[in-house]
C-alpha cells in the first residue's frame, strides 16, 4: 500500500477514535492517551530540521557559485514572498469585509467565548509583549551559531549556513571540497532518515488527529461557523487561485501535477500543524515529486518555512476585521493599509510552529487600538484553523521554488540528486 494512502487511513482512523471518544464523553482522557504517538512523530521530523537546514542551505549557497547569483535569487524569491502575502492578505481582508462574520456575534457566544479562553489569551498577550520587531531584525545575525542551532532560532541559522556557503566558494576547490561532500554525505543521510521517519507518520499522524479532534471536537467551529468559513474560503482561494496561477504560468508546471507532488507535505502540514516540522518532506516533494532543482530547494524552502506564511498573514487579517466587527469598531482604509503592512510583518516574524500566528496578533491589533482580549474569541477554533493555514503556508513555499527554478532556467534532477537511490516517497507520492 502507498505510504500517502496509509497516511490519509492514518489520519481518517484519528478522526473517527477522537469522535467516538469526545462521543462518549472521554475525549481529553482519550486525547492524552494517543498524544504520545503524534508527539513522538513531530519530535522525530523536528529532529533532523536543524541539521538538515544547516546541510542544505551551505551546500546550496556554495553550489550556487556566485555572490551576484546568489543577491538575484535571494531578491526574487524575497519579492515573490512579499507578493504572495501581500494577495493573501488582501484575500482575507476582502472576504471579511463582504462576509462580516463578526456582526450579529451572537451575544452569549461573546461572553462565553470570551471567559472560557481569557486566561490563554492573556497568556498569548503576555508572549507576545516581550517580542519587539526590532528583536526579529538583530536575531538574524546569531552571536553563536550553536546557541541559535541549539534554540532553533531559524533566522539565525539560515544566516549563518548563508554566510559559511559563500565563505567556502572564497576557498581554493582543494579546500573547500572536503567541507562540501562532508556536508552533501550529512544532507544525503538526513533525506534518508526523513524517509525512515515517514514510516511512522501513518501512526504519528494518528495520534495528532485523536488528540485534536478529541480534545476540541467539530462543533466548535459551528460556535463561529461564518468566521471559520470566512477563513477556510480564504486558504482555499489562495490555494486555488493565486497559487494554482503562480505554479501554471510562471513555475511552468501543472496544476495537478505540483498538487499531486505536494500531497506528502501537504498531509504532514495538516497534520503537524508546523511548518517547521514539515521542511524535510517539503524539500524531499519539491526536489524528488516535482523534480525542482536541489540547490534551490535548499535555499528557498527553509527560508520561506521562516519568513513566509500566506495562511498566517491571510488568517490575521480576517481576524483583525472580525474583532473589530465584534466589537462594533468600524476600520478605516488607513487601518486596512496598517493591517496589511503589520500582518505581513508578523507573519515574517511567526515561527513555524502551532499557534505562531496567535501570539502575533497583538502585533496587528494595537496599532490600530483593537481590544487585545478579543484575540480570545477566536482560539478556541484556531487549532483547527491552523492545520489548515500550515498546509497553505508550505505550499506558497513550494511554488516559489518552482518559480525560481524557472526564472533561473534551471529544472529536472542535479547530479547528486540521481545519484541517490529512488525513495519510497518518490515511487509512492
Ligand atoms: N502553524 C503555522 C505554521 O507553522 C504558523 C501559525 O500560523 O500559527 O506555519
Amino acid at each position: 500500500m502507498k505510504l500517502y494512502t496509509k497516511i490519509i487511513i492514518g489520519m481518517s482512523a484519528g478522526v473517527i477514535f477522537g469522535l467516538l471518544a469526545k462521543q462518549f464523553g472521554f475525549g481529553p482522557r482519550a486525547a492524552a492517551w494517543v498524544e504520545p504517538l503524534g508527539k513522538i512523530f513531530i519530535r522525530l521530523i523536528t529532529m533532523v530540521v536543524v541539521p538538515l537546514v544547516v546541510a542544505s542551505i551551505t551546500l546550496g549557497t556554495a553550489s550556487l557559485g556566485s555572490l551576484k547569483k546568489l543577491g538575484r535569487i535571494g531578491a526574487k524569491t524575497l519579492a515573490y514572498y512579499m507578493v504572495t502575502t501581500a494577495l493573501a492578505i488582501t484575500i482575507g481582508l476582502t472576504l471579511a469585509n463582504l462576509v462580516k462574520p463578526g456582526a450579529g456575534l451572537d451575544e452569549n457566544v461573546k461572553a462565553q467565548l470570551l471567559q472560557d479562553y481569557q486566561s490563554t489569551a492573556q497568556e498569548q498577550i503576555t508572549k507576545s509583549a516581550s517580542r519587539k520587531p526590532i528583536d526579529l531584525l538583530l536575531n538574524i545575525v546569531p552571536t553563536n551559531p550553536i546557541k541559535a542551532m541549539a534554540e532553533g532560532e531559524m533566522l539565525g541559522l539560515i544566516f549563518f549556513s548563508l554566510a559559511l556557503g559563500i565563505a567556502l566558494t572564497y576557498l581554493p576547490v582543494a579546500r573547500s571540497q572536503p567541507v562540501l561532500n562532508f556536508l552533501d554525505g550529512v544532507n544525503e543521510a538526513i533525506i534518508q532518515l526523513v524517509h525512515l521517519i515517514m514510516k511512522f507518520a501513518p501512526y504519528g499522524v494518528f495520534g495528532l488527529m485523536a488528540a485534536v479532534v478529541g480534545k476540541f471536537g467539530f462543533d466548535i467551529l459551528l460556535t463561529l461557523l461564518k468566521y471559520s468559513l470566512v477563513v477556510l474560503a480564504g486558504l482555499a482561494l489562495q490555494m486555488l487561485l493565486i497559487y494554482t496561477l503562480s505554479v501554471r504560468f510562471i513555475g511552468g508546471i501543472h496544476p495537478i501535477r505540483f498538487f499531486k507532488g505536494m500531497r506528502p507535505a501537504h498531509l504532514i502540514a495538516f497534520s503537524t500543524s508546523s511548518s517547521n516540522a514539515t521542511l524535510p518532506v517539503n524539500i524531499q516533494c519539491c526536489e524528488e515529486n516535482l523534480g525542482l532543482p536541489k540547490e534551490i530547494c535548499s535555499f528557498v524552502l527553509p527560508l520561506g518555512a521562516t519568513i513566509n506564511m500566506d495562511g498566517t498573514a491571510l488568517l490575521q487579517g480576517v481576524v483583525a476585521v472580525f474583532i473589530a466587527q465584534v466589537y462594533g469598531i468600524s476600520l478605516t482604509i488607513n487601518d486596512q493599509m496598517v493591517i496589511m503592512l503589520t500582518a505581513t510583518l508578523a507573519s515574517v516574524g511567526a515561527a513555524g510552529v502551532p499557534s505562531a500566528g496567535i501570539v502575533m496578533l497583538t502585533m496587528i491589533l494595537q496599532p490600530i487600538g483593537l481590544p487585545l482580549e478579543g484575540i480570545g474569541l477566536i482560539l478556541g477554533v484556531d487549532r483547527l484553523l491552523d492545520m489548515c493555514r500550515t498546509v497553505v503556508n508550505i505550499t506558497g513555499d513550494a511554488t516559489c521554488a518552482a518559480f525560481i527554478a524557472r526564472s533561473e532556467r534551471v529544472s529536472g534532477l542535479t547530479a547528486s540528486q540521481k545519484e541517490i537511490p529512488k525513495p519510497e516517497l518518490v515511487a509512492e507520492g
